[in-house]
């Protein structure tokens, strides 16, 4: 026997939230599969999932890794939400992206990294902001080491070490370049034979996501994963992703990375629209970023929204990086939207709520 916590996304507009709860199942601990976490249920009506007179919504479980806060056995179980009849829920954004790979993208082996941005927040300030008045300014903070420099580290190597011991695909972090602020990589990381797919990588970034809560409820803080958290000259927080599939890995792959660019150039406003709320606030020409209303590609451009990396260039293939995505967007979402338009497929399925 073990405990299964199951995770799913709300119906919470513009943003969806995590919620979970913890249920009992008879499972061999070292040999669990899916098959052994039982569909469950909730009341969506709680979570703006239904009305309240037909409130039930289904949980099913779609993957499931090592509970790194439970120290036996236990596990953490990744749900889709479903409607009563069993059919996808309108707040399901991960059956959008099994629609996408299902009407041809999965053919094209495309592999996924996440740069996620945070900000930890206590007493209603970024950590390392004052009671009184503003820290000073940007500069000394980004991959920094010091007490008076580098705030909540402890919460961030307690995320890297519980991320690992949970088997995700973490990669990675660093301190930011506000006060208060980190970032942490999820998704592929050179290691042959890791399923570094759009779904899995894309679970891998729900579970995180959660773990970096449930760390900062021990040390009483929050982790923000708002857009702008601080209004003035200080840097947004965004949500990098890198991407490639099998044409833009093999030799000569830059050409598939600029047909890439060109067809993410036309499809820019509703790549935005599904980039994360209160992106315009970030996306702003400043702080390393591109204005909303532009898009420009380049090579080691920070202000561009697709960065082709020097070392890809030099060897004519590999992947490219998409900047804009902000630190609150969906990974499903974002990850179904590239897909959908570097494979050039035709929308097969309406994508999200998501107002
Ligand atoms: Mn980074
Ligand atoms: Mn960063
Ligand atoms: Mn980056």
């Amino acid at each position: 026997m073990a405990f299964a916590e199951y995770i799913w996304l709300d119906g919470n507009r513009p943003t969806q939230e995590l919620r979970s709860k913890t249920r009992f199942v008879s499972v061999d601990t070292e040999a669990a599969s899916l098959a052994d976490f039982p569909e469950w249920s909730f009341d969506g009506s709680s979570t703006g999932q239904a009305e309240g007179y037909d409130s039930d919504c289904g949980l099913i479980p779609v993957s499931f890794v090592r509970d790194p806060f439970r120290t036996s056995g236990d596990f953490l179980v990744l749900c889709e939400v479903a409607n009563s009849d069993g059919s996808d829920h309108a707040s399901n954004t991960r059956a959008g992206l099994r629609g996408v790979l299902a009407a041809g993208a999965a053919a094209h082996d495309a592999w996924i990294g996440f740069e996620q941005e945070y900000t930890l927040f206590a007493d209603g300030r970024p950590l390392g902001f004052p009671a009184d008045g503003m820290p000073a300014p940007q500069g000394p903070y980004y991959c920094s080491v010091g007490s008076d420099r580098a705030f909540g580290r402890r919460i961030a190597e307690e995320h890297a070490v519980l991320c690992e011991a949970a088997g995700l695909l973490y990669y990675g972090l660093n301190a930011e370049v506000m006060p208060g602020q980190w970032e942490f990589q999820i998704g592929y990381r050179g290691v042959a034979d890791e399923d570094a797919g759009l779904l899995n990588a894309c679970d891998h970034m729900w579970f995180a996501r959660y773990i970096l809560h449930r760390i900062a409820e021990r040390h009483g803080v929050t982790a923000s994963f708002a857009n702008k958290p601080m209004p003035g000259d200080w840097n947004g927080a965004g949500m990098h992703t890198n991407f490639s599939c099998a044409r833009t890995r093999s030799p000569g792959g830059i050409d598939a990375i600029y047909q890439a660019v060109k067809r993410l150039a036309h499809a820019h406003e509703e790549h935005i629209a599904v980039y994360g709320d209160g992106l315009a606030e970030r996306l702003t020409g400043l702080h390393e970023t591109c204005s909303i209303g532009e898009f420009k590609a380049g090579g080691a451009d920070r202000g561009a929204s697709i960065r082709i990396p020097l070392g890809v260039e030099q060897k004519s293939c590999g992947y490219f990086e998409d900047r804009r995505p902000g630190a609150n967007a969906d990974p499903y979402q974002v990850a179904a939207k590239l897909a959908e338009t570097v494979f050039a497929i035709e929308p097969t399925q309406r994508m999200a709520l998501v107002a």
